[in-house]
């Protein structure tokens, strides 16, 4: 079982942590964000030192990334979805749906055997991974190749059977989206889907995995050595619930937090955001937390979750890893339900987004497929290398914080000449958008 001193943050990269931790702050939290932080090197030595939000820090140095490398594969096994968020992508894009077929997953395994070390593989994508029919079969060959393996779901279909069939395949590690803390918060953001239930299946699951689940009959008495996180997105709508949902992640036995801000996908979400543009003193693009009109529940709610956090918001420009993208940092690749190989989740589809408040279209950037082609032969392929050692050095413009021209308004080309696809306007290089 994971040690529940070893728990780790992930906050969108904004929330920074200025200082030591009190000791009252670690009574109050009970150690679900902090009890890690002070172990993170410089934070007690020296009291202005930042941990990079977004980032886990371990004790060895990190080595500089490669872009050749593959360290996280992730594995979409269906775009298909028993929920319909309003925050979901899928709501209104035009691409084809499905499940990943069994040939396609065999040849990802196969591809996936020459990598050594085998890369951890992430089931997850734009889509509920649980819906595939076939999904603890799939963890448990991943597994079998000696990868990593993590999963994120909704929740709704985590059965404690399910749950049960997961940790013995092998799981590593359990993500469960959770966007509010009562029944009507978490209704009105995920629809289709009931808060108890989900709480329920959380709670059966960190049961099973530590050995105390009924439904687990294979389960050894020591349970399993997997972890469990839990990923909120942060909006106006929501934002009151943070609180009450670390609280209660943190009494499900989660060792991990992320939050998460929105990209919105819909012009009616745009308001829902709680960062917009800014400018940084050195020029660059910060994004910032906009002004709450006094008695503004979701500032109200804010400022207390954050303070109760020790965090502050933003103002703090010696760390912040701007324009730096997390997936091809951390050596990541993507794999779509249908076989199609891309750098990074967001190049999977073709997609509207409204990063700025203006209409972006982004067109989905696929190496080749992996019922065409050899894993190992797309991955190396020339122009997938060139572009990972373009996204390495980032020189893209600041669409972000640009006054916008037409060539925002889409990935095809940008003002400094780059090719598609260009990532001037991510929000995921600007930090603001995380994915576990
Ligand atoms: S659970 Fe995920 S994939 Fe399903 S509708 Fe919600 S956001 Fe979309
Ligand atoms: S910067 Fe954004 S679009 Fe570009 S590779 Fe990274 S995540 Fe993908
Ligand atoms: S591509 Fe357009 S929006 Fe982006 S930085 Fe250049 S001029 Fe500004």
């Amino acid at each position: 079982m994971e040690d529940s001193s070893e728990l780790s943050v992930n906050l969108g990269q904004m929330l920074n942590w200025p200082q030591p931790l009190t000791d009252e702050t670690r009574a109050r939290l009970k150690g679900i964000l902090v009890s890690r932080l002070d172990k993170m090197a410089g934070l007690d030595d020296d009291p202005s030192a930042v941990i990079p939000a977004g980032v886990h820090r371990s004790t060895s140095p990190p080595r500089p990334p490669h872009a050749a490398r593959l360290a996280k594969l992730y594995l979409e096994p269906t775009n298909q979805c028993n929920l319909r968020c309003r925050t979901c992508v899928r709501n209104v894009w035009q691409e084809p749906m499905g499940m990943m077929p069994d040939a396609v997953f065999d040849r990802v395994i196969e591809g996936l055997r020459v990598f050594s070390p085998p890369p951890t593989v992430f089931f997850g994508g734009f889509g509920e991974p649980l819906f595939h029919p076939g999904i603890i079969a799939m963890v448990r060959r991943a597994k079998e190749i000696g990868a990593r393996t993590e999963l994120i779901t909704n929740g709704t279909l985590l059965t404690p059977e399910v749950s049960s069939e997961l940790l013995a395949a092998g799981l590593d590690l359990l993500w469960v989206s959770l966007d509010g803390s009562t029944p009507e918060s978490y209704s009105d953001i995920r629809l289709g889907a009931e808060l108890p239930l989900v709480i329920e299946n959380i709670g059966r699951f960190a049961e099973i995995r530590s050995g105390r689940g009924e439904a687990d009959k294979s389960s050894p008495d020591a349970g399993y050595d997997a972890g469990l996180g839990i990923e909120f997105v942060a909006m106006r709508r929501n934002i009151s619930d943070l609180p009450e949902v670390l609280v209660l992640a943190h009494r499900l036995g989660a060792d991990h937090f992320m939050m998460t801000h929105l990209l919105p996908y819909t012009q009616d979400m745009i308001g829902q955001v709680i960062y917009s543009r800014g400018l940084r003193d050195n020029g660059y693009p910060q994004p910032i937390l906009p002004a709450f009109a006094k008695g503004d529940p979701a500032g109200t709610a804010l400022t207390a979750a954050l303070s109760d956090m020790e965090v502050t918001i933003a103002g703090n420009n010696r760390q912040t890893p701007l324009n730096h993208c997390p997936f091809i940092e951390s050596e990541s690749g993507a794999i779509r339900w249908d076989g199609g190989l891309s750098p990074c989740p967001p190049l999977l589809h073709s997609h509207v987004s409204y990063p700025v408040e203006r209409e972006r279209l982004s067109r989905a950037w696929t190496i080749g497929k992996v019922t065409d082609h050899d894993l190992t032969d797309l991955w190396h392929r020339p122009e997938h290398i060139a572009f990972r050692r373009r996204i390495l050095t980032f020189d893209f413009p600041p669409c972000t914080v640009c006054g916008g021209c037409h060539m925002s308004e889409s990935n095809e080309e940008d003002c400094l000449g780059n090719p598609f696809p260009t990532c001037g306007n991510c929000w995921w290089a600007e930090g603001a958008v995380r994915c576990p």
